[in-house]
């Protein structure tokens, strides 16, 4: 029976470089003619509509529907040149692992990130990885990163048309929050510590597997 094995996109995948970061913090400013507000949000592993809130609420703009579209619009527009400026990459053995996983043994690969779906689009384009996920879980909705696996799980169970393995799902990500949303959907986790979480503080969490970057990955297709 068919695996899916589902990734997060940043500190996974890739690493933006902190275009991501830059779009959102310009964006924030340039939507609603507002300073700087020079603090401190956490990114990693929270869903953008998360971070948008901290956002909004940092800067004194009120936190309604009609302003996080606004700020979405702004957001989408300045990623791609973010992107050009910050010059991310795609991490050690991704596309190695991608290409064992579809073409070797023809699991399903999907995504479970909390990007907004254009977002993620735009970032995935950017370093020629779009189409390698037919369907995903995107944070469109939900400000928590369980949601957004439920979301993932449906869209693969609608996309294989329920014939899957579910023993065999698996989630890799860089942060304890994909850990935590990987169990409230009952898959496997792969911890990889190319995000800003150490392998000893992901190891705390109690991922199925920990690996320091997917250029480890015959260790995981051995698991899977
Ligand atoms: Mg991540």
């Amino acid at each position: 029976m068919q695996a899916i094995v589902f990734f997060d996109i940043d500190g996974t995948l890739l690493r933006s470089g902190g275009a991501g970061k830059l779009a959102m913090e310009t964006a924030i400013c340039e939507t609603f003619a507002v300073p700087p507000a020079g603090v401190r949000i956490p990114y990693s592993g929270r869903t953008d509509r998360a971070i948008i809130r901290d956002l909004m609420q940092a800067h004194g703009v009120p936190i309604t529907e009609e302003n996080f579209q606004r700020f979405v619009q702004t957001y989408l527009r300045l990623l791609p040149e973010c992107l050009q400026r910050m010059q991310g990459r795609v991490l050690p053995g991704v596309l190695e692992l991608l290409d064992h996983l579809q073409s070797r043994f023809g699991y399903a690969v999907g995504l479970l990130t909390g990007n907004l779906r254009s977002g993620a689009r735009t970032k995935l384009g950017h370093f020629g990885l779009a189409e390698r996920f037919a369907f995903g879980g995107f944070e469109d909705q939900h400000y928590e990163r369980d949601a957004v696996a439920r979301d993932a799980l449906a869209a693969a169970h609608s996309y294989l048309n329920g014939r899957y393995d579910p023993s065999r799902i698996w989630v890799v990500g860089d942060t304890p929050l994909d850990i935590q949303c990987a169990r409230s959907i009952g898959a496997r986790v792969l911890a990889v510590a190319t995000g800003t979480h150490s392998l000893e503080e992901l190891l705390a969490y109690q991922p199925d597997l920990a690996l320091p970057d997917l250029s480890h990955y015959p260790v995981f297709l051995e698991q899977i």
